[in-house]
């Protein structure tokens, strides 16, 4: 017999699937880490457990425990997952810009949700990461997560995610393409392919609205490049630990509309229904067409499912609304 001994062990090891119509014009192999096929629907199911079993080792969650983290709702489903398996309360603290349909499914999963306002500072008492940092004081034999800033985010792309990309590619890859929003992604899988070939360049999708790429560019943090935007899952309005910027070679921003336009897009031409910030990685990918010969190998990372988009982006009347299609 075949199995897994729970739905834990079924992280990882996803899929690398060519893409075909989309990047037609484009004289290079493009191929899709296809991570929806993670039992919580996204890439973040492998850092979650990753960062519950170090947390585990380190002593700071205990048997009964509660876990506590401010997420836009794949981080919350991994580490419900891992709550519900290993046996511990889980509370989501989430921001009100997020899909409905994300938080009714961290319910789904056994989870209490918060749901915070978005346009106040990172500082302010009512914003997501203030209430997870002050629940995890109020409730005793609770662990705050911290998936900006906890090491175990990038550590289980460089163990998992960096040397599957490689071990599928046969180590032909040229170039690896993310979106960054805590940066663990980018970093961990960014690190271990250099580290095997130091010549793989790694591109970030950055948004408008988000710090990241005047960052990196120019070594300043500018708040004017901070406002409201629609794009979920990728960029910051603070430079989280986990982003190592020193394996990134630049960053493009991707736009609102082309995102959700390209969402659509990778669906309806590629069969591929997935989330926004796939969307934004196929857009931000094409952007960068000029960095790309005939022989190069790029692989960009496709975080979730669609499933959540359902209200937004996959719904035309909101697309129409928000002036991103006729
Ligand atoms: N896309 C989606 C849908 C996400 O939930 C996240 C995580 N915030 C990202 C992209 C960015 O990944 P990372 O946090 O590893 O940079």
């Amino acid at each position: 017999m075949d199995y897994a001994n729970n739905i834990l062990e079924t992280i990882g090891n996803t899929p690398l699937v060519k893409l075909n119509k989309l990047t037609a014009e484009l004289p290079c192999l493009v191929l899709a880490k296809y991570e929806t096929f993670n039992p919580g629907n996204s890439v973040k199911d492998r850092m979650a457990l990753q960062m519950v079993e170090d947390a585990e080792e380190a002593g700071v969650l205990q048997p009964g425990g509660t876990i506590i983290e401010g997420t836009s709702g794949n981080t919350g489903m991994g580490l419900a997952l891992a709550a519900v398996v290993k046996g511990y309360k889980m509370i989501c603290v989430i921001s009100d810009k997020q899909s409905k349909e994300k938080i009714d499914i961290l319910k789904a999963v056994g989870s209490e949700v918060h749901v915070c306002p978005t346009d106040v500072a990172p500082e302010d008492p009512r914003s997501y990461y203030s209430t997870a940092k002050r629940l995890s004081q109020e409730i005793p034999n609770s662990w705050y997560v911290n998936q900006y800033d906890n090491p175990s985010n990038c550590k289980a792309h460089f163990l998992s995610t960096g040397p599957e990309i490689w071990e599928q590619t046969n180590g032909k890859v040229t170039h690896f393409v993310v979106g960054v929003g805590t940066g663990g992604t980018i970093s961990g899988v960014g690190s271990y392919l250099k580290m095997k070939n130091p010549n793989v360049k790694v591109w970030g999708i950055d948004t408008y609205g988000s710090v990241f790429k005047k960052y990196h560019e120019t070594g300043i943090f500018d708040e004017n490049e901070i406002y409201p935007y629609v794009t979920e899952g990728i960029g910051e309005d603070i430079l989280p630990l986990n982003v190592n910027f020193s394996v990134i070679d630049g960053f493009t921003k991707v736009t609102d509309k082309d995102a959700a336009v390209y969402t659509q897009k990778l669906a309806k031409e590629e069969g591929m229904f997935l989330g926004n910030s796939a969307g934004a990685a196929i857009k931000g990918l094409l952007q960068l067409k000029e960095h790309f010969t005939k022989d190069d190998v790029v692989v960009v990372l496709f975080h979730d499912h669609g499933s959540r988009y359902v209200g937004k982006m996959f719904n035309d009347d909101w697309m129409r609304q928000m002036g991103y299609i006729e």
